[in-house]
């Protein structure tokens, strides 16, 4: 799709890369807007400097949450330059955010092109400290100034960005999480297989629940029976089974209410080639209890774009705690967290392509 385009205040950042970002602050200068109408189609894409935008109260995607998001990563590669890990299948999953809220879908290679501008004009904040990475924040809401409960005649799209600092290079440490009997992620037929911001907000009490339990996240039961695991927080999970090569890589199969991660996508893509045996299969609390005991579990992670793989150390739950391995990251984690971490700098194979560089 070709878009006219409207190149304002969009000069290039000069290189002066953020030190210590956080996580979800440090924003760069600039952002893309493109808006929607069912007469124009898509029209007007601007890159312009970030800033606050001005919307009626009555802005249908602030009252009926028919808003959308997606969260991808660009990294400092070997040579110097950037590249953005697998937006193309970033940009068609919010294609299906979009149709599941009755919203327009974006063209893929528009969703592409608006990273690039954001890229090229921000690069130069991303330092070349290889736990620093530009998280990408693309999203979409329904913009009409109308209360009636309806999906919106009108949307705007943004990509902004912000810089993300890491954690390896550290000491990695394990999480401890508390499983909610009470609260739900996501429910069949509900949207918990899509990005939308509402799946966040209402699991906001969950999380502090947690927190209050004295664990940094929680870990979500399907729905309907309240037995099998879903996720953890907002990232997949993933149970080792034995050690070394063989080592078994197990992820709750998709069941409808669990979240299409494209980091436990990538997981399940490699782990062949590191000689483990990656497989989709239910896991329920006892048997993650039980083979924990067993030792037949011996590692437990969580994956997701933000926090890339993240080691799980104990289980605080109503009917008894317990520690997985030695409660510290096991082998098969780092070696997973390694490999993932070496696609994404282009220090590994990249056969399937996933890799996309900015010029
Ligand atoms: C975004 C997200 C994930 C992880 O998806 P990635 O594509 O790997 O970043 C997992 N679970 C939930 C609920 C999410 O929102």
């Amino acid at each position: 799709m070709t878009l006219t385009f409207d190149h304002d205040s969009a000069a290039a950042s000069a290189p002066r890369p953020v030190r210590a970002p956080g996580h979800g602050d440090a924003f760069t200068d600039h952002m893309y807007t493109l808006s929607w109408n069912a007469t124009d189609g898509w029209h007007k894409p601007e890159l312009g400097r970030l800033q606050p935008l001005t919307l009626h109260p009555g802005t249908i995607g602030l009252h009926y949450a028919q808003v959308i998001f997606e969260g991808l990563k660009a990294h400092r590669q070997a040579d110097g330059g950037v590249a953005v890990f697998r937006p193309w299948d970033h940009a068609r999953r919010f294609q299906r955010s979009a149709r599941r809220l009755a919203m327009p879908e974006l063209p893929e290679d528009v969703f592409v092109d608006s990273i690039e501008q954001v890229l090229r004009a921000d690069q130069g904040l991303l330092s070349d400290d290889p736990s620093h990475s530009i998280y990408l924040r693309p999203m979409m809401f329904g913009a009409d100034a109308n209360l009636m409960l309806r999906p919106s005649h009108t949307y705007e799209y943004l990509m902004m960005a912000f810089v993300a600092g890491g954690f390896f290079g550290k000491a990695m440490e394990t999480v401890s999480v508390w499983i909610s009997h009470e609260h739900s992620r996501a429910i069949p037929g509900g949207t918990g297989n899509v990005k939308c911001a509402g799946n966040y907000s209402g699991s906001f009490v969950a999380q502090l629940q947690a927190q209050e339990a004295g664990c940094q996240q929680v870990v979500w039961l399907d729905p309907l029976e309240r037995t099998w695991i879903e996720e953890m927080g907002g990232m997949n999970m993933f149970f080792v089974r034995g050690s070394g090569p063989g080592a078994e890589i197990v992820t709750p199969a998709l069941s409808g209410s669990l979240l299409p991660g494209v980091t436990r996508d990538t997981l399940l893509g490699i782990a062949e080639s590191m000689g483990y045996v990656p497989r989709e299969e239910r896991i329920s609390l006892e048997q993650w209890r039980r083979e924990c005991a067993q030792g037949r579990i011996t590692e437990v992670f969580a994956s997701g774009t933000a926090a890339v793989v993240t080691p799980v150390g104990h289980v605080k739950d109503r009917d008894g705690d317990w520690t997985i391995g030695d409660g510290e990251p096991g082998p098969v984690t780092l070696a997973m967290r390694e490999a993932l971490v070496n696609l994404h700098h282009g220090t590994a194979p990249d056969p399937k392509g996933w890799l996309h560089r900015i010029s």
